[in-house]
């Protein structure tokens, strides 16, 4: 996008922000924000917005009437108490435009059907964003779901998806089952997964394991996908597979250092957004917590937009371990790429302010072997605590979970304490 036109959007998202949205108008008033005389400069200097205050000041982030509020959606709460996320009629429909586009990134047409194997319910905002982008696509979609693997199989052998929506984990399952029922994968009528929540590249931008172990047995494009409730946009990668695009009609991304300083090309940081034409909840500024690599150069599909590398951690569950510092993404990259499977990472603190690691495993595992890989590729390891693979299934895909749970941060979480200290 030219220069000029983003800075208008930017210029409209912070007018806007300061005319309706409580928290924005203290914000600038505090920062003393001169909207009137706007440059890159000056937007540079508005401080950023942190979960904290998302969590702190709820309400004071609505900037419509509650009466014009139409979708409650809630953020995961995976590492805290949920925050809701309120959408108008036209976030709803800006939500269709984004999945659209999301959807036509990853090579999708009106001639596709998707099947989605995500839930719709319990306020999740993608779930919501896929069956209006599909919609405004012009494409099909079979909802299955979460349903059971054998429901996927007989779904996509009767009405014939082209596209799955899924968790790239459950994928191998997936193709197991298709094994164990005989079902002769390989000529279905699916051609490519939209992967959502899980990285299925490297950081190097490279197919990891799990990408392998999908790729190795099923002859399927994979397609990754970034996106969050706050945001209320998808970063998705195209045929290039180069990175996930941003869609700059709808977002303003930055990716900054500790200090808040924008990274050079293909450094990683902390990703910044703004959103852009949203009405209920605008953000200016917001620290998403996620950190990847960004990629600015043009890409080889000809586009010009910004490119995210994978999630290579999330800053809420940065731990302090021994000493280093520790992404528990780090080691469930380390875990697939070691094909254990099922596992939990929990996080726990101890009477003295220390960050507790533990790796719950299936009884099957080999745990010296296990030991020793971690010596090579950490400087600390975790604790191992072998638990029934039954036990540790319960934990990922527990009752009102929307995805699979393979972090637990205890360390503010009295009701994931309990979980945990509960095995
Ligand atoms: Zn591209």
């Amino acid at each position: 996008m030219q220069i000029n036109s983003m800075l208008e959007k930017l210029k409209d998202a912070l007018d806007y922000a300061q005319e309706n949205s409580r928290f924005y108008r203290d914000l600038f008033e505090e920062y003393s924000i001169d909207l009137t005389s706007f440059s890159p400069d000056s937007f540079e200097r508005i401080p950023f917005t942190q979960k904290s205050d998302l969590t702190a000041r709820n309400q004071d982030f609505l900037a419509i009437e509650e009466s014009s509020v139409f979708d409650i959606t809630t953020t995961s709460g995976t590492t805290g108490d949920p925050i809701s996320f309120y959408l108008s009629r036209n976030d709803v429909n800006r939500l269709a435009t984004n999945e659209a586009g999301s959807l036509s990134l990853a090579g999708a047409s009106n001639e596709d059907r998707f099947q989605l194997m995500t839930t719709m319910n319990r306020q999740f905002m993608a779930g919501l964003a896929y069956y209006e982008g599909i919609k405004k696509l012009g494409a099909g979609i079979v909802r299955t779901g979460p349903g059971s693997l054998k429901s996927q199989w007989e779904a996509i052998l009767k009405y014939k998806p082209t596209y799955l929506i899924a968790i790239p984990s459950f994928i191998p399952s997936l193709i197991a089952e298709a094994k164990k029922l005989n079902i002769n994968y390989q000529q279905t009528s699916v051609k490519a997964i939209v992967c959502i929540g899980e990285p299925i590249r490297t950081p190097e931008l490279q197919p990891n394991t799990l990408h392998k172990r999908i790729t190795d047995n099923w002859e399927v494009q994979l397609y990754s996908t970034y996106a969050s409730t706050e945001m209320s946009t998808a970063y998705t990668e195209c045929f290039a597979q180069n990175g996930c695009h941003e869609q700059s009609e709808l977002i303003y991304t930055e990716v900054v250092d500790e200090e808040g300083n924008q990274v050079q090309e293909g450094e990683s940081g902390e990703v910044v957004v703004t959103t852009l034409g949203v009405e209920a909840m605008p953000l200016i500024r917001y620290k998403t917590g996620d950190i990847c690599h960004v990629y600015r150069t043009a890409c080889s599909c000809k586009r010009t937009s910004l490119r995210l590398g994978p999630v290579i951690g999330r800053k809420d569950h940065r731990i302090k371990y021994k000493g280093t510092t520790l992404y528990p993404r780090s080691l469930q990259n380390f875990l697939t790429h070691e094909n254990i499977w099922p596992y939990v990472i929990t996080i726990l603190t101890d009477h003295e302010g220390n960050d507790l690691v533990e790796l719950l495993c299936d009884l099957n595992t080999d745990q010296t072997k296990l030991l020793d890989a971690f010596k090579q590729n950490f400087s600390v390891t975790p604790q191992i605590k072998k638990v029934s693979s039954d036990k540790i299934n319960h934990l990922i895909y527990g009752k009102n979970l929307r995805k699979p749970q393979l972090v637990i941060d205890a360390r503010s979480n009295q009701k994931a304490k309990d979980l945990i200290s509960n095995l």
